[in-house]
């Protein structure tokens, strides 16, 4: 079996290392083309275009920044599409909203192909060491074919259904993440207005039913003003922003991600977008 892999950014370079590194055949592609380099010296083939890897797999993986990459690198000149035959896979990976995987499954499935959308949750360190949790929807042999590799990848993984279910499952999960995320920074900055300890309060939370990986994880970076991105903050904005679409659809009021949306758009406009999505601190009184 050959598999490919296009998008090599935080997740996607991590993701195609464990691949290659568990002696898989993987062919990859990322826009930027030297991000291609170390990859190719772990042992995989580059291409030129995403048709390119298409041709020369079986399966092939995506993890593209949002709904705009994914149309151009599927539906693009040199695309997905133009490498598209009976039989094969394609399995978007992106954070994508429904609508758009459903167009991009229609698309795949016309030329005879394929098609899995399955998003991530997880950032960098567990794209890293392969813990990533996979939500999966869409063609149910695709899954299977795709199994191998997603266990590579990840330490669970969910088939959710029909297209569409897995990029709803993913969009709920971090709304909530988001919102969690801008409660946190309002605690720690109301705790510093206060002349409480910062420190003691991360020690509190983590001592009792508030407990999560995310805020050890994220606490101390907050606290120093040190925001290196794992998760960038503008991929947070689009989930936030899909996520309400989302809720809009189902007549589910949201008003707690809707201020938590405002939030991280105000820190993206302020140019905070490349950096790690706690730098929403920065616009809560870092
Ligand atoms: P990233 O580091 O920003 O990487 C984005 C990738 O998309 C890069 O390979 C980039 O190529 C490519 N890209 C962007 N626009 C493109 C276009 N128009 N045409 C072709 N390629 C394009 O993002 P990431 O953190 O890896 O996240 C990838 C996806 O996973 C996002 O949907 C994100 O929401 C989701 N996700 C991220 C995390 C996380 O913690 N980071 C966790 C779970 C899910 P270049 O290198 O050329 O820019």
């Amino acid at each position: 079996m050959n598999y490919g892999f296009l998008g090599l950014g935080i997740m996607g370079r991590a993701m195609a290392t464990n691949l290659v590194k568990a002696g898989l055949d993987v062919t990859v592609w990322n826009r930027t083309p030297d991000k291609c380099r170390a990859l190719v010296e772990m042992g995989a083939g580059a291409a030129q275009t995403p048709r390119d890897v298409v041709v020369a797999s079986d399966v092939t993986f995506a993890m593209l920044s949002d709904p705009a990459a994914s149309e151009s690198v599927v539906l693009g000149p040199g695309g997905v599409l133009d490498g598209m035959s009976v039989g094969k896979g394609f399995v978007d990976m992106t954070t994508n909203d429904p609508e758009t995987d459903l167009d991009l499954a229609r698309a795949v499935t016309d030329e005879g192909g394929r098609y899995l959308e399955a998003p991530v949750s997880g950032s960098k360190q567990p794209a890293e060491t392969g813990n990533l949790i996979i939500m999966a929807a869409g063609d149910a042999d695709l899954y299977e074919r795709a199994k191998p590799a997603f266990e590579i990848m990840g330490k669970m993984n969910f088939y959710l259904g029909e297209v569409g279910q897995a990029a709803r499952m993913k969009l709920v999960v971090n709304m909530i993440m988001g919102g969690m995320m801008t409660a946190f920074s309002e605690g720690l900055s109301l705790a510093r207005d206060c002349e409480l300890s910062p420190d003691t309060l991360l020690q509190i939370l983590a001592s009792g039913a508030l407990a999560n990986p995310m805020f050890a994880v994220k606490g101390p970076g907050m606290l120093a003003g040190e925001y290196p991105a794992s998760f960038p903050l503008k991929h947070m904005e689009k989930d936030l922003r899909l996520a309400l679409c989302l809720a809009c659809q189902q007549t589910q009021i949201t008003p707690t991600a809707e201020a938590a949306q405002e939030l991280f758009a105000q820190a993206k406009a302020q140019g905070f977008g490349d950096e790690d999505f706690s730098a929403v601190h920065k616009v809560l009184g870092d």
